[in-house]
C-alpha cells in the first residue's frame, strides 16, 4: 500500500493522502499517476503519517503509472511543502500539486520520455566568468553569508552593488560543489531584462528562469532542468520558491520586501518566508539564503534587530553615483487640480532641453480614476463592485480594474440627463496627453519633438510591447516617462537625473497601515533610477532630483525620505507598530468569507468565531468582529472578514489548525447556507 497526495481541492473533506495498491514501496517525492474518480491524476507519493481521510470507494485501487524515469522529489521540497501546508492550512495534495509545473500534471509516462529526450545533454560544467573585484563592503557581504549560520539581510540603496553580491555568491557556491544550485528569487521578471542578462552574461547555460511570462513547455522544460540538477541557478519570481532542485545551496530574495512575493489565491504563501524556511530544513547541507533590499519590510528589519538575522549593508552607490536630493512642492498652494506645479514642470523642460530624461510616477492607470456629474453628484460606479469605473480616453471607455467590466461613456449623466459629464482626478493617460500639451514648444537637443512615453499595465500588455518601451527609453527615444510603479523597478536608465511623484497623498492617508512603508519603498526606488550614470551626471548641469507634490509636505515620512534615511524612517514605524501591537509585533490571520450578501457571510464568521470558545491557543488570541472588507463588494459577491491576533505564533498556529477541521464540518450547516468560499490567510498583507 502506497499513500499518494492527489491534488484535492482546498478545503475538500479528503483528506490528503489517499492510499493506493504500489508495486513495492516507494520513496517520498516519487511521481505516480493514479486514478482518482474518473480520471488519471499526478500523485506525489508520500510516506510520512498524515491524517487518513475517509475510505474512498470499496477496494484499493492500483497505481497507474511509476515516473521511474524522474527522480524522486527531493526530501526538502517535500519537507516544504509539508510545513507550507501545515503553516498555511491548507491540504498537503493542494499544496504539493500547485507546486509542480501545470504541464508536468498534464503528462502521462510516455509523454513525459519524449520530454526528457528533447532536454539539451548535460553538458561539462563551464566556470562561470569572473566579475569585478568586489569592493570592501561587498567582500564583507559575502563572507558574512558564508559563516553567518543565519540568513543574511543585505540592506543596500539601488546600485549599492547588491546584485554583484549575489552573483558572485552564486559563483563561488557552484565553484565550491560541481553539483551545487542556486536558488534567486525576484518580483518581476519582465520588467528587469537586464538582471537576466546580468546571470546569462556570468553563468551562460547553466541558467534558467522560472515565471508566468513563459510558455507552459517552456516552464515545464525549465523546471526539468532544474530538478534534474542540471541547470545550476534558477531565476525566477514567487512560484520559482516551489523549484525542485536536488542540490540546493544558496537561496537569494532580491527585493525582498516587495508584496508581490506574497501569494493572493490558494496557499497565500509568503514566497520570502518560505525560502527562509527551506533554507533553514537545508542548514545541515550549508544552504545559506540572503534577502536584499533598499528598504527592507519591517518584519525583516526587525528580525535583524532580534539578530535572528544579520544585517549587512552597503552604504555607498557605486562608481560615485549620486543620490537625488528631494524637492517637496507643497501642492495646497496651487489650485485643486494642479497635475504639474509650474516649478517641477520647469525642471521637466530644463532637463529635456539639455538631452536628459525624466521620470513621472502616478499610481493610477487610465484617463481618470472617476467620471462624474457636477450637477446631481453622479458618479462613475461599477455596478458590480464596491469601485469607481475608471475612464480610459483613448479606448472611449469606462472600466472597472477590479472586475474586468467595460462600457461606453455615456452621453449624458444617468442620473439627472446633464451632457457634462467630467472626468475627476488624473490618471497616467492624462497626465500623458497634458505633458504633450505642456512641451508642445520644446524640442530635443537634436532638434526633434519631444517624445513622452508610458508604461503601465495598458501600454505593457504584452512582453513585446514593454521590450519596446524598455528599449526606447533606454536608446534615448523618450524624453519623459510616465508612469505607474512599473517605472520604479529595476531598470537601468541611464540618462534620468529627475524622478517626480505626481501625487503620492493617496498613500499617506490610505485605511491600510502598511501604505506607509509601501510608499517609502516606492518613492526610494523610484529614486534609485536616477543618477545612475555617475560619469553622465558629472557632465551635466542640472541636479540629480527627486521631486514629490503633496498636500502633506510636513509628513514625517518625507523628512525620512530626504536624508535617504530607511533605518530612520523603519525605527518610527516600528516604534508606531510596537505602541499599537501591530505587525511584527504580533502574528495575524485572517478568516475571509464571501457570499452573494454581506449578511449571510457576517453571521457565518460570527459563527465560526464561536466555535472557537473551547480550542486550544485560544486564550492567547484575540479575536475581533466580523466586518464587511475595505472593498466589500468585487465582481458581485460581498465579502467580509475576522481577524485573529496574537502575540504568540504557536498559540495563533494550534488555534487555527483545531478550528479548521470544525470550519470544514460546518459547511452542511445552516449557517453556512448562501456561502460562496471561505479561506485562511496567515500572515495578510493587507485588508
Ligand atoms: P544593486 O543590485 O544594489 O542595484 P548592482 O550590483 O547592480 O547594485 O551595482 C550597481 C552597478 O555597479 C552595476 O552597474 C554593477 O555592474 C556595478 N558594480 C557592482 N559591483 C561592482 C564592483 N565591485 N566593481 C565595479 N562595478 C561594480
Ligand atoms: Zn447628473
Ligand atoms: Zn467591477
Amino acid at each position: 500500500m502506497v499513500g499518494v497526495l492527489v491534488p484535492t481541492p482546498a478545503h475538500s473533506a479528503l483528506g490528503a493522502c489517499l492510499s493506493y495498491l504500489g508495486p513495492r514501496p516507494l520513496p517520498s517525492g516519487t511521481l505516480v499517476r493514479v486514478p482518482l474518480g474518473h480520471r488519471t491524476v499526478l500523485g506525489v507519493v508520500w510516506n510520512a503519517a498524515v491524517d487518513p481521510g475517509p475510505a474512498v470507494g470499496p477496494a484499493l485501487r492500483p497505481v497507474q503509472e511509476v515516473w521511474h524515469a524522474l527522480p524522486p522529489l527531493p526530501q526538502d521540497w517535500c519537507a516544504l511543502v509539508d510545513f507550507a501546508a501545515r503553516y498555511y492550512q491548507r491540504s498537503l495534495g493542494e499544496v504539493a500539486l500547485a507546486a509542480l509545473p501545470p504541464a508536468l500534471r498534464a503528462l502521462d509516462a510516455n509523454q513525459l520520455q519524449r520530454r526528457l529526450q528533447r532536454l539539451p545533454q548535460a553538458s561539462p560544467a563551464q566556470p562561470p566568468a569572473s566579475g569585478p573585484p568586489l569592493t570592501d563592503d561587498q567582500r564583507r557581504a559575502l563572507d558574512a553569508l558564508a559563516t553567518a549560520g543565519r540568513p543574511v539581510l543585505l540592506f543596500g540603496a539601488t546600485g549599492s552593488g547588491k546584485t554583484e553580491v549575489y552573483l558572485q555568491a552564486c559563483a563561488r557556491v557552484l565553484q565550491d560543489d560541481p553539483a551545487a544550485q542556486a536558488l534567486v528569487l525576484v518580483p518581476e521578471i519582465n520588467l528587469t531584462p537586464q538582471l537576466e542578462e546580468r546571470f546569462r552574461a556570468r553563468f551562460g547555460e547553466a541558467v534558467v528562469t522560472l515565471h508566468s511570462g513563459l510558455t507552459p513547455a517552456q516552464r515545464l522544460r525549465h523546471w526539468l532542468l532544474a530538478h534534474l540538477g542540471q541547470a545550476r541557478v534558477v531565476l525566477g519570481t514567487r512560484t520559482a520558491v516551489w523549484a525542485s532542485l536536488p542540490r540546493l545551496r544558496l537561496i537569494v530574495v532580491d527585493e525582498e520586501h516587495d508584496p508581490s512575493y506574497k501569494s493572493q489565491e490558494g496557499a497565500r504563501y509568503s514566497a520570502r518566508d518560505l525560502a527562509v524556511v527551506r533554507a533553514h530544513l537545508l542548514s545541515a547541507q550549508g544552504c545559506r539564503v540572503v534577502l536584499g533590499s533598499a528598504t527592507p519590510s519591517l518584519e525583516s528589519w526587525y528580525a535583524a534587530e532580534r539578530g535572528r538575522y544579520l544585517r549587512v549593508d552597503l552604504p555607498d552607490r557605486m562608481g560615485g553615483a549620486v543620490r537625488p536630493t528631494l524637492r517637496l512642492l507643497d501642492l495646497r498652494q496651487h489650485p485643486r487640480d494642479t497635475l504639474l506645479a509650474p516649478a517641477l514642470l520647469q525642471a521637466i523642460q530644463h532637463r529635456v532641453a539639455q538631452g536628459e530624461q525624466a521620470l513621472l510616477l502616478l499610481n493610477r492607470r487610465g484617463y481618470a480614476p472617476v467620471v462624474a456629474c457636477g450637477d446631481c453628484g453622479w458618479k462613475s460606479g461599477c455596478p458590480h463592485c464596491s469601485a469607481y469605473l475608471v475612464y480610459h480616453k483613448a479606448q472611449r471607455l469606462l472600466r472597472c480594474h477590479h472586475c474586468g467590466h467595460a462600457q461606453a461613456v455615456p452621453r449624458a449623466c444617468p442620473g439627472c440627463g446633464n451632457v457634462d459629464l467630467a472626468p475627476l482626478g488624473r490618471g497616467t493617460e492624462r497626465l500623458q496627453e497634458h505633458l504633450h500639451t505642456v512641451l508642445a514648444n520644446l524640442t530635443r537637443a537634436d532638434g526633434n519633438p519631444v517624445r513622452i512615453g508610458r508604461l503601465d499595465a495598458d501600454t505593457a500588455r504584452t512582453p513585446q510591447a514593454l521590450q519596446e518601451l524598455l528599449g526606447a527609453v533606454h536608446r534615448g527615444d523618450i524624453d519623459v516617462l510616465v508612469g505607474t510603479q512599473m517605472v520604479a523597478k529595476g531598470h537601468d536608465f541611464r540618462r534620468i537625473t529627475l524622478v517626480a511623484a505626481i501625487n503620492p497623498d493617496d498613500a499617506l492617508f490610505a485605511a491600510d497601515w502598511r501604505a506607509p512603508e509601501r510608499l517609502f519603498a516606492l518613492l526610494l526606488q523610484a529614486a534609485g533610477r536616477a543618477g545612475r550614470d555617475a560619469a553622465f551626471v558629472a557632465d551635466r548641469r542640472s541636479a540629480v532630483e527627486l521631486w514629490v507634490q503633496t498636500t502633506a509636505p510636513h509628513h514625517p515620512l518625507f523628512a525620512a525620505l530626504a536624508r535617504h534615511d530607511y533605518p530612520g524612517f523603519a525605527a518610527q514605524q516600528l516604534a508606531e507598530r510596537c505602541k499599537a501591537s501591530m505587525p511584527p509585533f504580533v502574528h495575524q490571520a485572517l478568516l475571509r468569507a464571501e457570499a452573494r450578501q454581506l449578511d449571510t457571510a457576517l453571521a457565518w464568521l460570527a459563527w465560526a468565531a464561536q466555535q472557537t470558545q473551547d480550542l486550544p491557543g485560544r486564550a492567547q488570541v484575540t479575536l475581533y468582529a466580523p466586518v464587511p472588507m475595505t472593498m466589500v463588494r468585487v465582481a458581485g459577491v460581498e465579502r467580509a472578514q475576522l481577524l485573529l491576533e496574537s502575540a504568540s505564533r504557536p498559540a495563533l498556529q494550534a488555534l487555527l489548525a483545531a478550528w479548521l477541521p470544525r470550519l470544514h464540518a460546518g459547511r452542511s450547516l445552516p449557517q453556512a447556507r448562501g456561502l460562496l468560499r471561505w479561506a485562511i490567510d496567515v500572515d495578510p498583507l493587507g485588508y
